[in-house]
């Protein structure tokens, strides 16, 4: 049987990043930079104040106090928006406002709360001022030609401030994949629908498209398809037409009724594996069509869920032009004693707490596949390798941070 890094490789062999596309940046929120973004000018473009107070030349405040306080000629105010044509002389001051330009002859800013405030004839000034005090000299925060966001980074908040403070109207992104998400199972009924006797609610459904919607990807919801060779077919057919990555849960194990394998085959998909040696997900089966990808999910929540994230989040952050692949991940000793099957290398749904000794993980109840609630109480994963039987409290155990994105990763040492 494949190992995850082995079925991991076969998948990131077939994920191709998307073509890229110009979008207006209020559009581009979790999208990810087909270029790079270089400054096209210095930042800030003009020295100016970065405080409301007095532009004045620093050698003309010696010694101010509020006991004997500097007097200075007040020459005009300004306001950011503003521009002051004249010079600022020895004895002069010129009343300024965060933002305005910084004017020429002074050296540095006097706060107001340091001066009386006057507006014209003359201000007093409490304390010295020092060469450049508050001033935000040009280029501060960027120097013309410089390297702001690369290729390959996912726009934050914080980076759609860059790109807006650099002026970029419209930004070259990769067109985000499309997923199309199907359930398959006689049992399953939507939530809001009554519960006839032997049926469950679709949960995977809404959870992997919830999934891939955070993975930055578009999901496209295909429904419930009932477990016969017919529906599955129109259904995955219907998924290929209308996305690029089609991911469906159950029907992949050994029952009289999982025909999701067959079915992707007589689609004329290549199957490339249909076990994975980990728990839980097992089953977990991988096909293309074409540069299409088709991920047939276990169908168990928690098996469902995992093997999205360690299989079809990676594939879909390559797809979207992402650079970072894999989440962070970090040490951690284990708060309690582990007992788990051996054989097959175990991903344990953990609560992960920081404290002044380092990281710690509490297995968050029982490891059952059915156990949705066991994901919903999780912050990480914790890798427990095949062979290992049971685990002291005090093991220290790799852990998957499942509340991280990838660009969170801390930078190689
Ligand atoms: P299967 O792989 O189809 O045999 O499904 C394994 C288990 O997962 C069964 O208990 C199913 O009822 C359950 N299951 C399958 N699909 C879903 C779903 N969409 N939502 C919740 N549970 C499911
Ligand atoms: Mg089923």
């Amino acid at each position: 049987m494949l190992t995850v890094e082995e079925a991991l490789e076969i998948v990131l062999g077939h994920a191709q990043p998307l073509a890229p596309v110009s979008l207006p940046l209020r559009e581009t929120l979790g999208r990810v930079l087909a270029q790079d973004v270089v400054a096209s000018e210095d930042l800030p473009a003009w020295p100016n104040s970065a405080m409301d107070g007095y532009a004045v030349q620093a050698a003309c405040t010696p010694g101010a106090s509020r006991q004997a306080p500097v007097r200075l000629e007040v020459i005009g105010q300004i306001g950011a928006g503003q521009v002051f044509a004249g010079r600022v002389g020895p004895g002069q001051a010129l009343k300024i406002m965060t933002g305005a330009p910084f004017p020429e002859g002074a050296d540095s800013i006097v706060i107001v709360e340091e001066t009386d405030g006057a507006a014209s004839g003359s201000v007093r000034i409490f304390k010295p001022a020092t060469a450049g005090d508050h001033v935000r000299p040009r280029g501060e925060e960027v120097r013309a030609g410089e390297l702001v966001l690369a290729c390959g980074r996912t726009l934050r908040p914080a980076e759609i401030g860059m790109l807006a403070t650099l002026g970029h109207a419209t930004v070259r992104v990769h067109e985000p994949p499309r997923v199309a998400i199907l359930a398959t199972g006689d049992e399953l009924r939507e939530p809001g629908e009554p519960l006839a006797p032997g049926t469950i609610r679709n949960s995977n459904a809404y959870a992997l498209a919830a999934q891939v919607a955070t993975a930055g990807a578009i999901p496209v919801p295909l429904g419930i398809a009932r477990d016969t060779p017919e529906e599955l077919l129109s259904k995955m057919r219907r998924g290929l037409e209308e996305a690029h990555v089609l991911v469906s849960s159950g029907g992949v194990s050994m029952g009289e009724f999982d025909f999701v394998a067959d079915v992707m085959r007589a689609l004329e998909a290549t199957v490339h594996f249909d076990a994975v040696a980990l728990a839980p997900g097992k089953p977990t089966t991988f096909a293309t069509a074409g540069p299409r990808l088709l991920f047939g999910l276990p169908g168990n929540p928690v098996s469902s869920m995992v093997t999205f994230e360690l299989f079809v989040r990676p594939a879909l952050r390559k797809m979207a032009g992402a650079t970072r692949l894999f989440r962070p991940r970090v040490e951690a000793e284990l708060a309690v004693d582990f007992k788990k099957k051996p054989g097959r290398r175990t991903y344990v749904r953990c609560v992960l707490t920081a404290g002044p000794a380092g990281y710690r993980l509490t297995p968050t109840g029982t490891q059952s596949s059915g156990v949705v609630r066991s994901m919903a109480l999780a912050n990480a994963l914790a890798i427990v390798e095949a062979p290992v039987d049971r685990l002291p409290a005090g093991s220290r155990l790799p852990a998957i941070l499942l509340d991280f994105p990838e660009d969170a990763a801390l930078p190689e040492a």
